[in-house]
């Protein structure tokens, strides 16, 4: 956004007014008082019809109706796998569960793609992936004796396609990133990496943790092989919720997964003495689903869908777009940079802010009621859920936050101590 903006209030005001989206924020549970909540990446509101589903499957389908819920139950993974695909992440039914955390299913794809390329003992990612990435990366290069090739990523830039360039190679079995940059909020551009990586012969998985919700996702059309990604962020279907995992059609049948569970297996209630895995999708299963969690992950895809990802992203667009330009104008004077791409079509859902006093600014900016959360170095992230946001809500944010840093006291504040930031 380069033209000049109004800096007043009613600019704000009448952005809201205009807003499509509008209605949506009163389908969610909201804090009280005037309390802006800007992490939606981190952990999404709760959507209020996710509450009253919750509690009818609590009293109706389990107190009531107990172990034969199960008969529909033991479906929802995939169904809720196949809502997903058709709203989130651009793909044709049967290719997306929902299942396990998106640590474990890194850790079965991961497995399941070197099995299918012997020969090819590499695996890529970049230093600046987020940190379960790198450490199940880490655990599995070590377990079975291959490379993991990190490369070198601009943290506020993101992933460097000329350094991903340089590193492939006929040995690469894999190549594993962030579609969205957890620090940054910096876009991969999923389709021209994928045929990158396609053209060595090696496999693509796109974490979508942070894209999921935020931005569209195309991953048949942009012919990725695999993705993960979690739920609790802008997908709204709260802590611990379920995570995804998409395997492409073409590849089921070649991938063999390494948790040999009993949720995988072919005609699971035959008890039978071998596994002997489903095909398809459900393949991909381990065991016992978590039934609440999917039902809200339903919920949640329900609701962005109605939505729609398109009207979600281009409100995103302006939502982040209209912060930078008042951090611009009110607080790089006070030392704060951008530390996310500015160009819109090279960001996600969430901007950084650089300070060296980032840590107690975000303390602060907490006590003013406004949550955003701090990540290292000196770092505050703010992730405007479109859903829920309002224009309003960025100024009122961006307006607590020039008035901590021109009243100072924040700079008395103690440093870090909790465990969560
Ligand atoms: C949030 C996030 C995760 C979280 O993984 P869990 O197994 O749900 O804890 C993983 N990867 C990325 C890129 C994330 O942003």
């Amino acid at each position: 956004m380069t033209t000049a903006l109004p800096l007043d209030r009613t600019y704000a005001e009448q952005l809201d007014a205009a807003d499509p989206l509008a209605r949506f924020r009163d389908s969610f549970a909201r804090a009280g008082g005037n309390q802006i909540y800007l992490d939606g990446n981190s952990l999404g509101p709760l959507p209020l019809a996710t509450q009253a589903r919750i509690a009818e499957v609590v009293s109706q389908e389990w107190g009531a109706g107990l172990v034969s819920s199960w008969d529909h139950w033991v479906g929802l993974p995939r169904e809720t796998g196949d809502l997903v695909g058709e709203h989130l992440v651009g793909a044709a039914p049967g290719q997306t569960l929902v299942s396990d955390s998106t640590t474990v299913n890194l850790f079965k794809l991961v497995n399941a793609a070197l099995d299918a390329q012997p020969g090819r003992r590499v695996i890529i990612t970049d230093d600046d992936n987020f940190p379960t990435d790198r450490y199940v990366l880490q655990g599995i290069a070590a377990q079975r004796g291959c490379e993991l090739r990190m490369i070198h990523t601009d943290l506020d830039e993101g992933v460097s396609e000329d350094a991903l360039r340089s590193a492939l190679g006929p040995d690469v079995a894999l190549v594993s990133l962030s579609h969205v940059a957890y620090r940054s909020g910096a876009l991969a551009d999923m389709p021209r990496i994928t045929d990158l990586v396609h053209d060595c012969g090696a496999l693509m998985l796109w974490d979508l943790c942070h894209s999921i919700g935020a931005v569209p996702i195309e991953l048949d059309a942009s012919g990725a092989d695999l993705a993960v990604g979690c739920t609790y962020k802008y997908v709204n279907a709260g802590p611990g919720a379920p995570a995804i995992l998409y395997v492409r059609t073409g590849l089921q049948s070649r991938l063999r997964q390494p948790v040999w569970g009993w949720f995988g297996q072919a005609d699971q209630f035959a008890m039978g003495p071998a596994y002997d895995p489903v095909p398809g999708i459900e393949h991909f299963a381990t065991g016992t689903p978590q039934i609440l969690g999917t039902v809200a992950v339903a919920e949640g895809t329900k609701l962005l869908g109605e939505a729609g990802m398109a009207r979600l992203r281009a409100k995103s667009v302006t939502l982040t777009g209209y912060l930078i330009y008042l951090a611009d104008q009110w607080l790089a004077p006070h030392g704060f940079s951008l530390a996310s791409p500015r160009a819109d079509a090279r960001r996600g859902g969430h901007v950084t802010l650089s300070h060296p006093d980032a840590w107690r600014i975000s303390q602060a900016l907490i006590a003013a009621g406004v949550t955003g959360d701090y990540r290292t170095p000196d770092r505050l992230r703010l992730g405007p859920a479109a859903v829920i946001t309002r224009f309003t809500d960025i100024w009122d944010a961006m307006d607590r936050l020039r008035t901590i840093m021109a009243d100072g006291t924040y700079s008395s504040l103690a440093p870090p101590l909790s465990r969560v930031t």
